[in-house]
Parts: C-alpha cells; structure tokens; sequence
C-alpha cells in the first residue's frame, strides 16, 4: 500500500496534483477540505459544526478530522492501492494522532511532497479560484490571510516532522501542472520500485 501525502499552502495545487496522481497510480483521494464541503452542503450534524470554522477560514478541532479520516480509511481501504491525503494532516497534534492511528490499521505513510508557492501567487490563485468554484473562504482578502496565516504557524511545523522521518520531498510548485506532476510521480515511482 502506497500512502502519500500532499503537503502545500492553500493554493499550492495540491487537489489538482492529487487528481492526477490518483488516476495514475489507483490511490484513493482524500480531500478532508472537499469531505467537509460535502458535509456542510448535505446539512448534516458535522457539517453545521464544519461551517462555523470554514467560513472564517478556521481550522476545526484536531479531534473532529481525526475521527473522520479514520471513518474515510476504513471504509474504503480495500478499494485501492493506497491514499493521497491532500488537506491533512494540518497540525502537528493531527500527524502525530495519525501516525498512531496508521499503527492501529497496518499502515503507514510512505511519502510527503511538499508542493512549495510564494505568498504572492498563492493570493493570485485563491482569488481566481474563489470565482469559479464559488468559494466564500477564497473570497475575501481577510478570511484568505487567515488561513494563509494558520498554514505557517500550524501546519508548516509539520514539515519538520516528516523531515524527521526521512519521509519529507520539497518541489517547486510554480509553473506547468504537467511539469509539477512529473515531479510527484518521479517520487512515487521511487517508492513503488
Ligand atoms: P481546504 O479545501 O483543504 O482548503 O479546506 C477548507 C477548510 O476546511 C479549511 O480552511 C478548514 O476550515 C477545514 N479543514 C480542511 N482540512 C482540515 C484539517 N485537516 N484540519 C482542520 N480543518 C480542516
């Protein structure tokens, strides 16, 4: 089993890289950012909570992902080849909960890609997107600060937590989407050999 983990900014290109791989190498996407979208649109129980932070750019308690990506593993471990995670872990509580959890399931993660943006085109991005995929927590230059904010005092440190584990792979994620793919799959097909 092959589990990769798509690390990057918001904005970084990691679900669209995500969908590319995915195909290529027969890895379950998971986006906890699209589950949670899901949820909210469906109205469910999660999803009431999942707005309340989503909207102000906020991450949810470590607690609440936790147990849903455990619930996502589960249920679709058997249908794949591995996963791509893209969104999480997003805290350094998130990937230590999920090293333990991986234990607990047989599992582990093989590699971490770190998809590195400058701040400035990262904002270019966002804003673009927040029109065409009609995204709220795009939109507005604070709620966009935010979250670019949360990214380098949360989730940043993870990088130096994987790097710890000689699972970490830094690449260049401006330019063509093919080039950048190229250099995701380069790094896969490293571990699948
Ligand atoms: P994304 O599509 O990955 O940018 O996620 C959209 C929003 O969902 C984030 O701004 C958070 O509010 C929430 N979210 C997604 N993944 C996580 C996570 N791993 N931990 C906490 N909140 C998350």
């Amino acid at each position: 089993m092959l589990n990769l983990i798509l690390f990057g900014a918001p904005g970084a290109g990691k679900g669209t890289q995500a969908k590319i791989i995915s195909e290529k190498f027969s890895l379950k996407h998971i986006s906890t950012g699209d589950l949670l979208r899901s949820e909210v649109a469906n109205n469910t129980e999660l999803g009431i909570i999942a707005k309340k932070y989503m909207h102000k750019g906020n991450l949810l308690p470590d607690d609440v992902i936790i147990k849903m990506v455990e619930k996502y593993i589960k249920e679709h471990r058997n249908c794949c080849k591995g996963f791509i995670f893209d969104g999480f872990p997003r805290t350094l509580e998130q990937a230590e909960a999920f090293d333990k959890m991986l234990v607990r399931l047989e599992m582990e993660v093989s590699l971490v890609v770190n998809i590195k943006v400058e701040t400035e085109i990262l904002i270019e991005r966002l804003q673009k997107r927040a029109i065409i995929e009609n995204r709220k927590d795009d939109s507005e230059k604070s709620i966009i600060q935010n979250r670019l904010s949360l990214f380098e005092e949360k989730t940043l440190p993870i990088r130096e937590y994987y790097k710890k584990q000689a699972k970490l792979n830094d690449i260049d994620g401006k330019g063509d989407i093919e080039d950048i793919s190229q250099k995701i799959e380069d790094l896969v097909l490293q571990k699948v050999h």
